[in-house]
């Protein structure tokens, strides 16, 4: 977009005394605001006509990446199927226009529907009961490691403070684990990603009568299979911690195997990312927490009411459009689709761990290491092309992580035109480089100073005015 309008913020468009509204004579009488309530001056709002303020934020909705505009293959904590129905189901009057006061009996249908949703939950992922007062992942790692906290506290076992995460776990795990005043004990991985079982060995011979419980997340970060979990699980309960799963991103599982039956006692299922609800910029979420018979009795209060309402609605509108049937089709697609892109790609980026994965996998940059050209320029240039970058510098595991999620809803189209696009970058970053390290060309912000932002944020206007005057 060249027109130099649509570039300027709203307050640099302002001209005193300009209106975009027509306001007709009072019918209603007079309600003096009290003067103690009132402003002494006027607020600083920006005067424009209703065309200037229209295009101003019509092109601002523009600059946004969404999934309605583009692919977005960022993995682990990726936006997944957000079918359209379920935002029709969720903004239906009689439930969007409950509040949470209500007496019970005029709520029975929004009850009914909690409980039907943790049946559902409770089939697929084989444990007894879930409470959906979480918000998000993050605080339902919170709630569940407070439920086992609490667990072992009854038993009047105060001695299990510590939680062991593999190294390869969502940043959230040991952080959810401080905040819940428990130790970390990282655990390592092997050379193909998975486990060290016999660092786990270790560490339970000499820790694990201080072991309130091991988080794991499986497919693990790095897309893969944890094969080990029954001999895991038998070791950590036989040490008398208990087992936690980061359902975050149950896809690849639904309807093909069940945390439950692998013998965790507690986890979290984000179901803005597994089951629909559209949460870019940081929500909305919704983070229930499901946990073995016996357990339910531990769950804390993390919230007032019944959690994120509309979310669940979404949550339940998309199991049931799945169906029994077609649930097991989320894990193998999924799959499918992640293997197609690894396996087109990895003559040229480079595959640490080349394996099978699930539902996400991860490069470790460029294959062709001289070019100079990073996984922060390569994503900077997908950019260029119309895509969402993927997550990149995690996992920690490799020095050019590039984590790609296609997710299970994408057709070979998409995913054809992608692996070209990525394909494209590796030519580019060797006959001419400079070209993909100054990446992004097309975008209306170009290269930023990433380390200046981060330190020193120019976030509003009169902070921007006042650094122009200083220079
Ligand atoms: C996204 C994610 C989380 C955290 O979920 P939030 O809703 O962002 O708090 C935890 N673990 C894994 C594996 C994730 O992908």
């Amino acid at each position: 977009m060249n027109n130099k309008l649509y570039g300027k913020l709203i307050f640099e468009l302002s001209k005193e005394g300009r209106v975009g509204y027509n306001l007709q004579g009072n019918n209603y009488g007079n309600y003096e605001i009290p003067a103690a309530m009132q402003r002494a001056e006027d607020a600083q709002l920006p005067e424009c006509d209703e065309l200037t303020v229209v295009r101003h934020y019509t092109n601002l909705s523009n600059n946004n990446f969404g999934v309605d505009t583009g692919f977005y293959p960022l993995g682990s904590c990726t936006m997944k199927y957000n079918p359209k129905i379920n935002e029709e189901v969720a903004a239906l009057p009689q439930f969007q226009n409950l509040h949470p006061e209500q007496p019970a009996d005029t709520t029975k249908g929004a009850l009914t529907l909690v409980s039907m949703l943790e049946h559902a939950l409770c089939e697929l992922t084989g444990l007894a009961h879930f409470t959906f007062k979480p918000y998000a992942g993050a605080h339902g790692e919170l709630t569940g490691l407070m439920t086992i906290d609490s667990y072992h506290r009854s038993r009047g076992d105060l001695a299990r403070k510590k939680v062991v995460v593999p190294d390869s776990a969502h940043g959230t795990n040991p952080a959810s684990a401080a905040v819940c005043g428990l130790e970390i004990i990282e655990v390592k991985s092997l050379a193909d990603g998975t486990v060290d079982f016999e660092d786990l060995k270790r560490i339970v011979a000499d820790q694990g009568c201080e072991i309130a419980a091991m988080m794991m997340t499986n497919p693990n970060t790095l897309g893969l299979f944890e094969t080990h979990i029954p001999e895991i699980a038998a070791l950590i309960h036989d040490c008398g911690g208990l087992m936690y799963y980061d359902g975050a991103n149950l896809n690849p599982m639904l309807g093909v195997c069940r945390p439950g039956d692998m013998g965790f006692d507690v986890m979290h299922i984000n179901l803005h990312k597994t089951f629909s609800t559209p949460h870019g910029g940081g929500g909305p979420g919704s983070g229930p927490v499901g946990v073995r018979e016996g357990l339910q009795e531990f769950f804390p209060v993390v919230s007032p009411y019944h959690g994120n309402f509309s979310v669940m609605m979404r949550a339940y509108a998309y199991i049931l459009s799945l169906g029994r049937e077609y649930v097991k089709l989320v894990g193998p697609l999924a799959t499918l689709n992640a293997n197609y892109i690894k396996e087109s790609l990895k003559d040229v980026y480079e595959l640490p761990i080349d394996t099978m994965c699930c539902h996400e996998f991860v490069f470790d940059g460029l294959k062709d290491k001289s070019t100079g050209v990073t996984t922060m320029d390569v994503a900077k240039r997908l950019l260029d092309d119309g895509y969402h970058a993927p997550t990149i510098y995690f996992p920690l595991l490799f020095h050019e992580s590039l984590m790609i999620e296609p997710t299970e809803n994408e057709s070979k189209e998409t995913l054809d035109e992608f692996i070209s696009v990525m394909r494209q970058i590796a030519e580019e970053a060797k006959t001419n480089p400079d070209e993909v390290k100054s990446a992004p060309h097309n975008t209306p912000i170009g290269r930023v100073d990433d380390v200046l932002a981060a330190k020193h944020p120019v976030t509003n206007w009169k902070t921007l005015k006042n650094e122009e005057m200083k220079d």
